[in-house]
């Protein structure tokens, strides 16, 4: 009788426990989602601006500072964009890029060595990205070891820049007919919206008997450039004449390029959304007043934005 009590009690126990157990488990199962706020994004380092969204709100949101906010995000205005994305740490720092200046060797040519960037060769022999871009046929910004690089302009086709960069019609049916994906083109740009709202202030096309390999549209300083097209930001950075510029890759051998930005909100190696943000309107670079200036090309070479932008 007496056995028979202890046994039940022991087995009352044993239940209690469970049930005190998988009560705890579940509990804490509870806390630990509901402290832990911050990884609710995605990826959990960055936020997308919604309507309504403040720096202040979500400051708040991630009980990070407003002065970190735009530490990290390079920012500086208070003024966040819908759509416009937040990263919530600071970005990671590459080693920093030693590269020896040489000269331009007699052929013309440099050969791409393993992790040699468009970036990293301009550098080596004091040029920018986009004269880079201009002298050769480039299907996509990142490049390949073994290929021959043109380090002066007019090698491959033996027409001037000017030449090149003066009709941009010509160059689009050209392109068409050599790549034999002639609907992709047209295609991957018919949907283009525009990057800014604002007064065309310089055409594409020669100025003052120089190439001008873009539009120039001019709008407040601060306010948000949009990506034209979905896209991946192969360059984020300041380049001599342009200042901050972000350039995009899309498909279809289409490049665009956003240039003397206040700032630059997106990073290298960021997936982009059409009409997302990327960066806000200044005159960084050589620029009279603050305007965004836009560049559009197609295997690397600019080819009048006018002809696949909706009306200016
Ligand atoms: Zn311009």
């Amino acid at each position: 009788m007496i056995l028979e009590t202890v046994r039940s009690s022991l087995k009352n126990l044993a239940i209690r426990i469970i049930l005190f157990w998988i009560l705890l488990s579940g509990f804490s199962l509870l806390l630990a989602l509901s402290s832990n706020p911050i990884y609710v994004t995605p990826s959990g380092d960055y936020h997308i601006v919604k309507e309504g969204e403040t720096i202040v709100s979500i400051s708040n949101k991630y009980a990070l500072s407003v002065d970190k906010i735009k530490l990290f995000n390079n920012m500086t205005s208070d003024r966040v964009f819908v759509g416009q994305k937040i990263f919530l740490y600071p970005h990671k720092s590459k080693k920093q890029d030693f590269v020896t200046q040489r000269k331009i060797p007699g052929n013309g040519y440099h050969l791409v060595k393993p992790k040699e960037s468009i970036h990293r060769i301009a550098k080596m022999y004091g040029l920018s990205v986009f004269d880079i871009l201009d002298f050769n046929d480039l299907n996509t910004y990142k490049l390949e070891p073994g290929m021959k690089i043109s380090l002066l302009p007019g090698r491959k086709s033996g027409k001037t820049s000017l030449e090149t960069n003066g009709s941009a019609k010509p160059k689009i049916s050209e392109i068409e007919k050599e790549t034999s994906v002639r609907s992709e083109v047209p295609d991957s740009a018919i949907d283009f919206i525009l990057p800014l709202k604002g007064t065309v202030t310089s055409e594409f096309g020669l100025r003052d008997g120089r190439p001008h390999k873009g539009i120039d549209i001019s709008a407040e300083k601060g306010d948000p450039i949009l990506a034209v097209q979905k896209g991946k930001v192969v360059y984020s950075g300041s380049q001599r004449g342009y200042g901050n510029v972000i350039i995009l890759e899309h498909r279809g051998y289409i490049m665009t390029v956003y240039a003397h930005n206040e700032t630059n909100l997106v990073r290298v190696g960021d997936a982009v959304g059409k009409g997302q943000p990327i960066a806000t309107v200044g005159q960084t670079g050589t620029a009279s007043g603050p305007h965004l200036h836009f560049e559009y090309r197609v295997k690397g070479k600019a080819v009048d934005p006018r002809s696949v932008l909706p009306s200016l």
